[in-house]
Order: C-alpha cells, then structure tokens, then sequence
C-alpha cells in the first residue's frame, strides 16, 4: 500500500491539535480539522491564525508563508470529509475511551491504505492501536506543547505497527523539520514518564506545605535551571492532562511511586485546568499570573 503523504486530518482543535495542524500546513500539507463541534473548529482556526501572524511578527515565516498556509487548512465538520486524507492524526482529551469512540467512528470513513496516529500522551498505543480496523498502519507520533516551537516529536510503535508506517512517520516528522526520538510502547514513552513524576512531586511539595507556588517556581527556575517551573508547566500542560497522565502511570507500572497527589486531583475537580481555564496553580484573568496557594 502506498504511503504516500499529501492530506492530514487532525482529530481535535484544542491546544495541540491546532498546533499539529499549523506546523503540517506550513510544511505544504493540505490539513482538516475536526472537532466536536463547528465552534471549536472555529476556535482553533483563529488560534492558528493568531499563531502563524506572530511567526510573522517575529520574522520566522514571510506573509506569503502565513497566507499559503492557512489556505491549506479546512474544517471537517463531518468525519466523512476525512476520506480525503492519507494520514489522520488524533489529538483529542487524554481518555482512552475517548479516543477509542473516536476510532471506532472514523475508521469506516478513511481510505484502506490511509495511516492512523495518535498523540496520546501516554496511553498504549497497541492498546489503541486494537480500536481501528488498521493496526499495523497506526502509529504514536507525540508533538511536544507548544508545537510550532517544540523540536521534538516521539515516535513509537505498538505492536503490529509496520515498517512501512514508521518509516512513512518518520518522513513527516523531517518534512516538518523537528527531531524523531523512538521510544518503546510504555505508559508515559519517555519524555512523560520523567517528566510528569516530577510534576506531580512538584505539587506533593505545594501540597505538603514544604514550599509556596513561588517558591517552588523559583526554586527549579533558578535552582535547577529549568525554563519554566514545574507548576507554571503543569498549568500549561493542563492539568486534566496531567492527572490523566498519573494516572496511566500509576494503573500501568502498578508502582504507588507514581500515585497522583490529591491536590492535582482537588484541582481538576474544581474545574481549574490551568491556562486553558485561566486558573490552575496561577490565577490567568488578571494582568499578571497569580499564584493561586
Ligand atoms: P485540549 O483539551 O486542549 O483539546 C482537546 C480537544 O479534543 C478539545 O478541543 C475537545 O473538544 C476535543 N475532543 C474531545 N472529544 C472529542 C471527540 N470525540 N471528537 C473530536 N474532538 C474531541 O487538550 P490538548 O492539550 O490539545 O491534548 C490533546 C492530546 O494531546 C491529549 O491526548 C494529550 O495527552 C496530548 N498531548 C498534550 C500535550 C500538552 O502539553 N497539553 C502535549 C503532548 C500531547
């Protein structure tokens, strides 16, 4: 079957799937967008306009650039559209039944040969891989948040994932000028099962009272020269997201080392994701962020 790659639906118009879509239509692929509903399609279109006039701004990309792609990307109100694509990435909320429903509804609709990904986070691809009618033409490609700024991309395979599906994923991943690693098919891959435990320390420390937001912050900004501290990070991940994540550990390894604070969890309960709600471990609805503990 051919692999060739011209058209790629994006399952998803939140944070990443709009950046999935912005960095494919840069790289000249013709790209559609589906949601749940017209609204967020809409959203994220005007998310990814925003975002391509920035790189403008900022002289990473001409107008000619910005203009030729947002011409590539088009809404997909109805799965039916997706039959146009060779590739169709999910990007949807971090729940497995979620993005299993969501197999389950686009695979009649899709070409035989068309290849499926997921940016699952952390979740088995083998396991979802087992929801479509394609496992060996379905494959993890995991973009890091922001997209259009992020270098890496990790790849990896479930189990009957086939040579020709990594290889064809391994081409869009260089035609997008970012970077593949390959990781094996485990809860987390890499970059989150390193990451996310120590998020979720990061909370354990706010939680236990050991130190503020701030001094957290502040203490791995300028400690540990990290770019962002952890709480600022989980806030920007979102942190439905995040306990979505520490939870797949912890079910997955069976290890209590990775069992999520309660305060991760008190959080998400009361609605307050981070960024995307405008409060998390930062208060975003005023000029500056505000610590919220
Ligand atoms: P998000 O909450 O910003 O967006 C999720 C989108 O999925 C929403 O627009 C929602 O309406 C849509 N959606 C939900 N159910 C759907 C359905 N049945 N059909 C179509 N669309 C549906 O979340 P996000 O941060 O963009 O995360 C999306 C995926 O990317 C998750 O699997 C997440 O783990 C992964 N991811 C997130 C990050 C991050 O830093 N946020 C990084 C890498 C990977």
């Amino acid at each position: 079957m051919s692999t060739a790659i011209t058209t790629i639906g994006v399952i998803g118009a939140g944070q990443m799937g709009n950046g999935i879509a912005h960095v494919s239509a840069l790289a000249g692929y013709e790209v559609l967008i589906h949601d749940l509903a017209e609204d967020r399609i809409r959203k994220g279109l005007a998310t990814i306009d925003g975002n391509l006039a920035r790189q403008v701004h900022s002289g990473r990309i001409s107008e000619e650039d910005r203009k030729a792609a947002i011409a590539r990307v088009k809404a997909a109100t109805d799965v039916d559209a997706l039959a146009a694509c060779d590739l169709v990435i999910e990007a949807a909320t971090e729940d497995e039944q979620t993005k299993r429903k969501i197999f389950a509804g686009i695979c009649p609709a899709l070409k035989p040969e068309a290849m499926l990904a997921t940016n699952t986070s952390s979740i088995s691809i083998t396991r979802l891989a087992s929801a479509t009618d394609r496992p060996e033409r379905f494959i993890g490609i995991h973009f890091m948040n922001p997209v259009p700024v992020m270098q890496l991309v990790e790849l990896i395979r479930g189990i009957a994932t086939e040579d020709e599906t990594f290889e064809a994923a391994k081409g869009y991943v260089a035609r997008l000028n970012k970077t593949a690693t390959v990781s094996e098919d485990f809860p987390g891959f890499i970059v989150n099962r390193i990451l996310l435990p120590m998020i979720n320390e990061a909370i354990y420390v706010l939680y236990e009272g050991v130190g503020t937001v701030d001094a957290i912050d502040t203490a791995m900004k300028l400690g540990a020269n990290h770019p962002m501290g952890p709480l600022q990070l989980a806030d920007f991940i979102g942190l439905d997201t995040c306990l979505s994540i520490m939870q797949v550990l912890y079910e997955g390894l069976a290890d209590s080392k990775y069992r999520p604070c309660p305060l991760l969890v008190k959080y998400v309960e009361a609605g307050w994701l981070g960024r995307k709600t405008n409060r998390g471990f930062y208060d975003y609805r005023g000029e500056h962020p505000v610590p919220t503990r």
